[in-house]
């Protein structure tokens, strides 16, 4: 609540020229006064104040913990399929809902034909439970309908943990749905477990990575989190498991729903898919000499049917976008392929690319740090070894 202090207040107004928020501050007499239903707790007006008669106070929401319990996992629908990262969440989700004693559910919105199809799944990868909701207005993803759904289960239920995919779904409904009953959310972990006080402890890196955040929400529930792709691991599926299927009704009213898609189009680097669930990964470093080298590890990726990734400095140079960074502040990957061309393996490269099946390194130093971790290691000028790569691998098909 944004609290004024009329006897420091001048009225000089230059709290309401910077409020965005039109008609929250006005003058009344020789003070300010705040509408509250406007006011979005900003602080724009406190950090002008020149009096500091201004004071925003936050009370955090304590929820009676008692009442919640089990480990939900958010299980997004990628048309008829699960996305990877569901199957690591129920791993994840299983170890901590064990240490807690408690159930792990999977939860999942659709239309019931893709729904239907994920059940045996969710269970196999260890879901006790799974609470659906079908509806057509899942159709297509919209924030508003998801987060409306996803709440009410939320309030019905009780969850104690709620963990999505930092997909780019899950990073746009958990904080909705966070700022929709008031509770706390870390972002993008790596690390997740249950501390001594049983609640979840939530890692993550922080300051372009150069901290890793332990982070706890102790005074809301669910808690909640959205985690890194290709980090945590998925369980060996257990086809003979079985789960509770839980089918509920939420009443969605289509006017809830405030925006209409009219076109859909791939990321901006024009792939359909994520460099996070590319299955073959082409990987330039500052080994190559210019941008236009990249058209190179493109054929080669052509060829084989990856996508190009890069280190980090390719993106400093503005020569590929963040998108394809590999690496700790970059994507977390999993191929089954990753060759590297032209890159070192600083330990910020290779702590992202550990998931690989299988890694080939192109280096001309025999004592580049990435031959550590490669399966196979050739030591040569990338501008030699690629083309003959592709020449060979088109001859093949
Ligand atoms: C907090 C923090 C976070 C970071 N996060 C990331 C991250 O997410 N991802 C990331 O990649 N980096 C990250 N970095 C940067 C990282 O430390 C390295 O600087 C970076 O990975 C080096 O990139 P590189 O291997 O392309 O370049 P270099 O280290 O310069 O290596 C270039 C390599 O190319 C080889 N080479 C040169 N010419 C040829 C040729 N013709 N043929 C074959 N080989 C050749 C050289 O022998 C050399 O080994 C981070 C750093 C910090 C401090």
């Amino acid at each position: 609540m944004l609290i004024i202090d009329e006897n420091k207040c001048t009225g000089c107004q230059k709290c309401i020229k910077v409020c965005p928020s039109e008609g929250a501050l006005v003058i009344k007499g020789k003070v300010v006064e705040v509408d509250l239903n406007r006011c979005t707790l900003c602080s724009a007006c406190v950090s002008i104040c020149p009096v500091d008669a201004m004071q925003i106070k936050r009370k955090a929401k304590t929820a009676d913990t008692s009442a919640y319990a089990d480990v939900w996992v958010f299980a997004e629908l990628d048309g008829e399929k699960l996305k990877p990262v569901v199957a690591e969440l129920l791993g994840k989700g299983r170890e901590l809902a064990e240490n807690l004693k408690q159930n792990l559910a999977a939860v999942v919105l659709g239309r019931s034909l893709e729904i239907d199809k994920c059940l045996d799944k969710l269970a196999a990868q260890g879901a006790d439970k799974i609470y659906t909701v079908a509806d057509e207005i899942f159709a297509d993803y919209s924030t508003d309908a998801y987060t409306y759904a996803l709440s009410s289960l939320i309030n019905r239920h009780k969850p104690e943990i709620l963990l999505f995919g930092a997909t780019h779904l899950g990073r746009d409904l958990a904080p909705a749905v966070a700022a929709n009953l008031g509770l706390g959310l870390t972002a993008d972990c790596t690390g997740l477990s249950i501390n001594e006080e049983g609640l979840l402890l939530q890692t993550r890196p922080a300051f372009g990575g150069n901290v890793m955040a332990d982070i706890i929400c102790p005074n809301t529930r669910p808690q909640m989190a959205t985690v890194r792709p290709n980090v945590m691991e998925a369980l060996a599926p257990e086809p003979e498991r079985t789960a509770e299927i839980i089918s509920e009704k939420v009443k969605i009213e289509e006017d809830i729903v405030r925006t209409e898609i009219l076109e859909s189009f791939f990321s901006d680097d024009g792939h359909e898919i994520g460099i996070e669930e590319a299955e073959i990964i082409i990987t330039g470093g500052r080994g190559l000499a210019s941008k236009d080298d990249f058209s190179l590890l493109e054929e080669l990726a052509d060829a084989l049917g990856g996508i190009v990734g890069c280190s980090r400095p390719i993106v400093e140079k503005g020569w590929m976008p963040k998108s394809r960074q590999v690496g700790q502040s970059g994507k977390t990957v999993s191929p089954k392929l990753y060759i590297t061309c032209g890159v070192s393996g600083a330990i910020q490269h290779k702590v992202g690319i550990r998931n690989s099946d299988i890694i080939i390194a192109i280096n001309k130093d025999e004592n580049a740090p990435i031959f550590e971790l490669a399966d196979l290691a050739v030591v040569g000028d990338l501008y030699e070894i690629v083309p003959e790569l592709i020449k060979v691998i088109k001859s093949k098909t």
